[in-house]
């Protein structure tokens, strides 16, 4: 049998793997303790000194010395508390674990003892304990972590990259409690103050900054037994990593590849390969039906039923960014032009100042934010589904790229003369008459007037109090990804009076050749003319011919980067490809008729938000914005 002080030290180190990992323990305490404010302070990344504390309950003087004993908790009794653990320690395990490893002090009072309790321990085990006055709640120091154990101080990297592990766990507390106020201070510098006013928009904004939390969306969503509230990014602000997918199940941060998928798969075909949404996902389910104790740090988590998860995180995300605009106001600066400092002589752009006060907390209206529940998301999925693919609401519209060529709507004639006495029926040339604006024949939801196109590739409308820029090739590009997505079998394609040569190079001729199967269905017909060389029959009946070869050769790109397994998922990367490559091109001059079949096709369906890749299709510009860029405001 290992003595008790080995068998300290191993268990130690499970727990304590690190400055970070005792922090994470030391507030799990102090919020089992019900603290409402929480200050953690940090030297030399943690190393030599870690203080946390809190306002919670104390420990009576008694009970002081037995907390930092082995498997003394004050949170589970029975075997029956097991199953329903609502406390975020039941181990009993952290404070023997810190202890055995570094020199601490307690200070600690529960609100109806006169005095409160001072310990200090060395390596475990106590060397002083007496009777202080201090306010009520828990501050536990920790000194020279890993003091004794050389073996694990020499894992310890630089004070930076402890300390920014210190931090990252504090936010991610803030974050699972916004109900609780926390601070942080590394090295006498204050670097996160949370409100703890209980919404979690706030502590996002505190953490994230006020960018990206503008750039988050409201989700809430509830499916059999389990919900989810929280925050997901825009597709148009995606990161290059998981890092900023946060979740949380039962106010608990856990790592699960499942959450990840369940949130990714709803921004399918809404954000390039490679990039990753972020979000702060709260997940509550029955205390009965997830298991937290597969893993000692207890950051991973089973679910009984990781479907109903799934589904839940699924569809909650996808309401949330199917019901936000995808619209993105143009950013300025944000004070008047005249009161910047004067821009720069020479070479540099000009930046903006931040502003020198964090501004004020966002109010956030509660019904604001409500979004469709999963339930009634797929009550209304199951009603769609019965009926072929259509825009939600605006049924009238028809896709441009159906309408005949030439549309001479007949508009009524307006009749900008007095009325002749007489009334004739008017001349059908009139009609040729109307002015360019009368022409747009704007429906009844959505009024609109086209001013023009910059650069051959932003039409400008303008609609209310609002000027907005549609990038044409980025809405093209969509609708013709979701009308190639939408002939659920084969694509249609056309066949090519002469076939066309493409010479390949040699590993993307031997990938079209080998996925010839797979490219019909998207209606390329190739065969094989030898070395290199591959024969073009047919193309889809969207794709230009002079397209044709670069359209496969970029297919046969992504078939060799061969990352997607599924095949839908391949045929989704191909129908961009495709619908990118058949899309009007930025820089080229588009034919008025065209555009504002465009215009309304964008304005008058819910589903033209980005393009396939994650590209917004409209920005906006305010009429507020301008006048205050003007100082009229
Ligand atoms: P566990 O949290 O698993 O119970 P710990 O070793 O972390 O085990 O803590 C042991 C006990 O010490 C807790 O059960 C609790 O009773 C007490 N305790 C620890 N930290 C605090 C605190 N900040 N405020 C009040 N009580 C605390
Ligand atoms: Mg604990």
């Amino acid at each position: 049998q290992l003595s008790a002080h080995v068998a300290d030290l191993i268990a130690a180190g499970e727990v304590v793997e690190r400055p970070a990992s005792v922090v994470k323990e030391l507030i799990e305490n102090a919020i089992d303790a019900g603290a409402k404010n929480i200050t953690v302070e940090i030297q030399n990344g943690g190393m030599t000194f870690l203080r946390v504390t809190d306002d919670g309950c104390g420990i009576a003087d008694e009970d002081a010395e037995t907390a930092f004993l082995r498997h003394a908790t004050s949170k589970i009794r029975k075997q029956e508390d097991l199953e329903a653990i609502h406390t975020l320690g039941f181990r009993g395990e952290a404070l023997a674990a810190t202890a055995a490893v570094s020199h601490i002090d307690l200070i600690t009072k529960t609100a109806d003892a006169p005095l409160g309790t001072s310990l200090h321990l060395d390596g475990g085990v106590v060397t002083e304990h007496e009777q202080v006055g201090c306010p009520n709640g828990t501050t536990i120091l920790v000194r020279n972590l890993f003091y004794n154990t050389p073996a694990r101080m020499k894992f310890m990297k630089r004070d930076a990259t402890e300390g920014s592990a210190v931090f990252s766990a504090v936010q991610k507390q803030a974050m699972a409690h916004p109900e609780i106020s926390f601070r942080f201070i590394k090295d006498g510098t204050q670097e996160l103050h949370t409100a703890g006013d209980g919404e979690l928009m706030s502590a996002i904004y505190a953490i994230f900054g006020r960018n990206d939390a503008q750039n988050m969306l409201p989700v809430q969503s509830h499916w059999e037994k389990t919900s989810i509230s929280g925050f997901v990014s825009r597709p148009t602000a995606t990161r290059g990593t998981r890092a900023y997918q946060q979740f949380y199940v039962n106010g608990r941060y856990v790592k699960n590849r499942l959450l990840s998928s369940a949130l990714e798969e709803a921004y399918k075909n809404q954000i390039m390969v490679g990039r990753f949404p972020a979000c702060v996902l709260h997940i509550t389910v029955p205390e009965t039906s997830v298991d937290v104790n597969v893993h000692p740090a207890k950051t991973e988590v089973k679910f009984l039923s990781e479907k109903d998860v799934f589904d839940c995180i699924h569809y909650g995300v996808l309401s949330a960014l199917n019901k936000a605009s995808g619209r993105v106001a143009m950013e300025l600066p944000k004070k008047p032009a005249a009161q910047n400092p004067p821009l720069p002589v020479s070479g540099k752009p000009y930046t903006p100042p931040k502003p020198a006060t964090p501004p004020a907390k966002p109010v956030l209206k509660q019904d604001f934010f409500r979004t469709m529940s999963a339930e009634e998301y797929r009550s209304l999925q199951t009603v769609l589904d019965d009926k072929p693919a259509a825009p939600v609401k605006k049924e009238t519209v028809k896709a441009f790229y159906d309408l005949p060529a030439k549309t001479e709507a007949p508009a009524p004639a307006k009749i900008e003369a007095p009325a002749p006495m007489i009334a004739a029926p008017a001349p059908v040339q009139s009609v040729q008459l109307r002015e360019p604006e009368q022409q747009a024949l704007p429906m009844e939801e959505v009024s609109y007037r086209i001013i023009g196109e910059a650069f051959d590739t932003y039409i400008i409308v303008e609609q209310g109090k609002t000027l907005l820029l549609i990038d044409k090739h980025a809405a093209h590009e969509r609708i013709l990804f979701e009308k190639l997505k939408a002939q659920k079998l084969e694509i249609m394609s056309q066949v090519l009076l002469e076939p066309i040569l493409c010479s390949l190079a040699k590993e993307e001729a031997a990938a079209v050749l080998e996925n010839t199967a797979l490219l019909e269905k998207l209606g390329y017909f190739c065969e094989d003319f030898g070395d290199g060389t591959v024969i073009l029959r047919r193309i889809p009946a969207d794709i230009l011919i002079s397209d044709a070869e670069a359209s496969l050769s970029a297919l046969a790109g992504q078939l060799l980067s061969g990352k997607q397994t599924s095949l839908d998922s391949v045929r989704d990367e191909l129908l961009h490809t495709i619908a990118c490559k058949a899309a009007t091109k930025a820089g080229y001059h588009s034919e008025p008729r065209d555009r504002e079949r465009l215009v309304q096709e964008v304005l008058s369906r819910d589903d033209l938000k980005y393009c396939p890749h994650g590209r917004p299709i409209c920005i906006t510009l305010s009429e507020k914005q301008l006048e205050k860029q003007f100082k009229r405001v």
